[in-house]
Parts: structure tokens; C-alpha cells; sequence
């Protein structure tokens, strides 16, 4: 899942970048709304965290906009002030929830789960492939009875995989979603990544799981 977080303070930016990117997003970041227009346009993100404070354009007009330009992710803004006004002001702009700062950073979290569940796919919070099983709300992977343990980043790799099970999944489709704007594509990382995925998923087993079609991408399914 791919995020983009527009927010003008640097120490709130670092903060929550690196909390969700240990929650295995990617995350974008930019300080205002021009720039987040930009982005939005050029990028398919999966959703918006949008703080109301902005320099220029504030949280509100840009999300107008973003709505006017027909984009149709989550938006979830985040407001320093919690009166009722700005939260009407914050959901009749199309924002789809906000946060009032300070808050917990597993609230966020589970705001983001809620939207993206409701959001395109309606996602479930269970994924299953044959006897592979991953749970989104804690990132527990099993395989049979194994437990699988996975980095941040080897998880939102398999996540994104057994989202779109059974149909293949271009390295541009993971560049996308799994990576932010600071992956290159020309390196080989999403081949290493894949190789340590089938590593822990698929080397004990005799029905293996993580299939490569050479030159076009990649399918999660079982074959014996
Ligand atoms: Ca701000």
C-alpha cells in the first residue's frame, strides 16, 4: 500500500513516515499542496493523509481539488483543532475521515486499515492462498502450522501478492504500490526481495506458491 503524506513540519513528517513505513507502507511525503497535486496526479497512491494546516492552499482546498480532478482515494485529513466547524469543514471538502493531532499512532493506523478496507477492493482483513494465511490488521503470517516471520517490507510485498492472487502482477504494479518514490527501477531489489519471499514461504513445501513469469512479473498461487 502506497501513501501519501502531505504535512509541512518536518519533525511531524519524519515521525509519521517512519511509523508507517514499519507498518510496511510506502510513503511519499510533501510539504504543501501544490506539490501533493503534483504527486497525486503522477502517482497511484492508495491513499492521503492530509494535514488541514498547509502553507498556501490549506488541507480543505486541496482536497476539494483533488476531488474536482476526480480522483477518488481515501483522504484522511488530520486537524490541529478539534471544533466541530473544521470537521464539517474537513468531510464536505470529501475527505472520507479526520484525526485530531495529537493522537495515538495506533489510532492512525487503524484509520488507515478502516478506509482502505472500504476503499476500491473492499479488503479483507484475512488473506488467504491455499494454506498461506496473512492477517492485515497484525501482519501475522502462517504457512500450514509455521509461522512465518517477514520484514516491513517482505510483508507489503507478499500483501500486495496475495491481494491480486492467481493473476499476475507486473514489477511496475509493485514499483507502484509496495515501493515509494525513491525506488529505481533499474535495480534488481524487488528480484531480491522476491527470492527471499520464496525463501520463507515456499522452501519447506512441496506445493509452492511464488511463481515468476520471466520478463512480465509475478503470481501468487498454489502449483504442485
Ligand atoms: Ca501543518
Amino acid at each position: 500500500m502506497r501513501i501519501l503524506l502531505v504535512e509541512d513540519e518536518p519533525r511531524m513528517a519524519r515521525v509519521i513516515a517512519r511509523g508507517l513505513r514499519e507498518h510496511a507502507y510506502a510513503v511519499d511525503v510533501c510539504g504543501d499542496g501544490e506539490a501533493a497535486l503534483y504527486q497525486a496526479a503522477i502517482n497511484d497512491y492508495d491513499l492521503i493523509i492530509l494535514d488541514c494546516l498547509l502553507p498556501g492552499r490549506d488541507g480543505f482546498e486541496i482536497c476539494r481539488e483533488l476531488r474536482a480532478r476526480g480522483q477518488t482515494l481515501p483522504i484522511l485529513m488530520l486537524t490541529a483543532r478539534a471544533t466541530v466547524d473544521d470537521r464539517i469543514a474537513g468531510l464536505d471538502s470529501g475527505a472520507d475521515d479526520y484525526l485530531t493531532k495529537p493522537f495515538a499512532f495506533r489510532e492512525l493506523l487503524a484509520r488507515l486499515r478502516a478506509l482502505l478496507r472500504r476503499s476500491r477492493e473492499l479488503l479483507p482483513t484475512q488473506l488467504e492462498v491455499a494454506d498461506l494465511m496473512l492477517d492485515t490488521a497484525s501482519h501475522r503470517v502462517v504457512r500450514g502450522k509455521s509461522e512465518i516471520e517477514l520484514t516491513a517490507k517482505e510483508y507489503a510485498l507478499l500483501e500486495y501478492l496475495a491481494r491480486h492472487a492467481s493473476r499476475l502482477v507486473t514489477r511496475a504494479e509493485i514499483a507502484e504500490h509496495v515501493w515509494d518514490e525513491s525506488f529505481d527501477p533499474f535495480s534488481n531489489t524487488i528480484e531480491v526481495y522476491i527470492n527471499r519471499l520464496r525463501k520463507k514461504i515456499d522452501e519447506q513445501h512441496a506445493v509452492k506458491l511464488l511463481h515468476t513469469r520471466r520478463g512480465e512479473g509475478y503470481i501468487l498461487e498454489p502449483r504442485a
